[in-house]
């Protein structure tokens, strides 16, 4: 099998796919997507829990040239990979993948000027570019709780959900309150014997505005005017939001706060667990769940909300003893605890020039050019990276609009006739203080909450700071003189 190729791509979800799209359609073929699952797919096939769904409306979450007849106004997970499925095999994107294959590490070749990417029990493979689509929620993490490998009943990640575990009648914990288990919890809770939720701190709750299709509604949006009136109505209605977590915060209370506990009043009448509910930051601070079902499931009366004051002490051969010395007898644990999102963004070892790593280089925090490079790291893109994410919209909209600066990239290698391109150090750095000047102003910085789009120094790295449509603006034109070609840096 061929060990070397023009451009690696690491990990074959959206990001994957669309590098890989954007490489075809530009005549690159001599690719490879690299997976470390034994299926393809990233996000949506990997996340099966009970009510897993996208929280942004479908015709936006697409690829904008992939339209799709969508059921529903919010689909559900089966529908998004078959989604995705239908993206990798309409662009012939399986025959381009060599799935079971966990990169471990990769490593510049400075004087080949080619990039070496190991891989688990393989033998490595080199290549002049290497995109990493690994994932900014990929990676899932489990707290190393007191006694945590003891428990004798089922425990599994939402992101690794076990079907068949049959969870009826069972007694049910799940740890963590964030997007996913406001998804689980409402899904399972009439099925199960009882459900304890712990939560570590409260979200707030902004009804879920699901539409199912009417078959009139689907024929119309098989149009391609239609289909793309709808994303684009969709797209600004939702950009609309930067106004309230940025410049206003009166905004932000009209827009979103007052609807918040409006819905909070209206669905948890108890007036201490509503309480117990109510988030002490501002909204948008952390995400916010879109949920009608999530409130109405912890007032059922085979849920228990243990709240930061019961928290979990020590996890026992046959469930959990709490904060308050109550012993839970449990047949199944639920981690709903995240993703080493932040500190951890790539989940193996990069090593660029001069021996250096990229750990290293985001010693402090993780931070890139517009998100994707980074000084000392030639030829190498990072999809999802530092401050691409974004809390309002589609993360596909800003993984395209990362493919135009990366296709741009090595379009101008190519044009050049050079064999490298590096972010100058200047450039990243003028971009990274232009970030977090912007930040400084953004609810996620002064909405004064501690969240997964922080990292340990505090400073608002998973989030890109304003609009989308800024993002795309600055992505798209190509900036030479912010890069070295060819090494004149070295
Ligand atoms: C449960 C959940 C719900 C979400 N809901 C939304 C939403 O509603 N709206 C939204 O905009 N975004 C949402 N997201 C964010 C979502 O991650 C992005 O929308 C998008 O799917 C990211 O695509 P990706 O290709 O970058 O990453 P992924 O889809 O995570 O794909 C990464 C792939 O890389 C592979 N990989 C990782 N490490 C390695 C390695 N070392 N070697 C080889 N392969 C590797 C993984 O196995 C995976 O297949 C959600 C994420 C999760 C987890």
């Amino acid at each position: 099998m061929n060990r070397s190729y023009e451009v690696i791509i690491i990990g074959s979800g959206f990001g994957g796919q669309l590098a890989a799209i954007h490489l075809k359609r530009r005549g690159i073929e001599n690719f490879l997507m690299l997976e470390r699952r034994d299926y393809m797919g990233g996000t949506w096939s990997q996340n099966t829990y009970p009510g897993a769904a996208v929280d942004v409306q479908s015709p936006l979450y697409s690829l904008s040239f992939e339209p799709y007849d969508w059921s529903q106004m919010f689909a559900g997970q089966e529908e998004l990979r078959a989604y995705t499925q239908h993206v990798i095999d309409k662009h012939g994107l399986r025959q381009k993948t060599a799935v079971r294959s966990t990169v471990s590490k990769i490593e510049w070749d400075q004087q080949a000027q080619l990039w070496r990417i190991v891989v688990e029990g393989q033998e490595p493979y080199t290549a002049k570019f290497v995109i990493n689509a690994s994932g900014p929620l990929s990676t899932p993490v489990i707290p190393n709780f007191k006694g945590r490998d003891s428990f004798k009943g089922r425990a599994f990640h939402t992101n690794a959900w076990d079907h068949s575990f049959d969870y009826r009648n069972k007694r049910v914990a799940i740890i963590g309150s964030g997007a996913s288990a406001a998804q689980v919890i409402p899904e399972i809770a009439p099925d199960v014997a009882h459900l304890h939720v712990f939560q570590r701190t409260p979200h707030w709750v902004l009804p879920r505005p699901d539409y199912v299709f009417k078959p009139w509604q689907r024929a119309l949006l098989r149009k391609r005017w239609a289909y793309k009136a709808l994303r684009i109505l969709i797209y600004w209605v939702l950009e609309f939001r930067v106004l309230g977590l940025k410049y206003s915060k009166t905004l932000l209370d009209l827009l979103a706060t007052r609807q918040a506990r409006k819905n909070l009043e209206k669905q948890i009448p108890d007036e201490v667990l509503r309480k117990k509910v109510t988030p002490e930051f501002t909204i948008g601070c952390k995400r916010v769940i879109l949920s009608d079902t999530l409130y109405p499931a912890y007032c059922r009366d085979n849920v228990s909300l243990h709240d930061k004051n019961d928290g979990i002490r020590e996890i026992t051969e046959t469930g959990i003893v709490t904060e308050t010395g109550q012993a839970l007898e449990l047949d199944l644990i639920v981690y709903s605890t995240g993703y080493d999102a932040t500190d951890g963004v790539i989940s193996y070892p990069v090593v660029g020039r001069d021996g250096r790593t990229l750990a290293d280089f985001w010693a402090d925090y993780p931070r890139a050019y517009l998100g994707t490079c980074a000084p000392g790291f030639p030829n190498l893109f990072v999809v999802t990276g530092p401050n691409t994410g974004i809390g309002h919209t589609s993360a596909l909209f800003v993984i395209e609009s990362q493919m135009k600066y990366i296709m741009n990239s090595i379009e101008q290698v190519k044009q050049g006739q050079h064999s490298v391109i590096e972010i100058k150090a200047e450039a990243e750095d003028r971009y990274t203080h232009k970030i977090h000047q912007e930040m400084a102003r953004t609810v996620w910085q002064t909405g004064g909450c501690n969240s997964w789009y922080k990292s340990k120094s505090g400073k608002v790295i998973a989030m890109f700071p304003g609009f989308s449509f800024t993002f795309r603006r600055w992505a798209s034109r190509f900036r030479k003189k912010d890069h070295s070609f060819d090494g004149d840096l070295v």
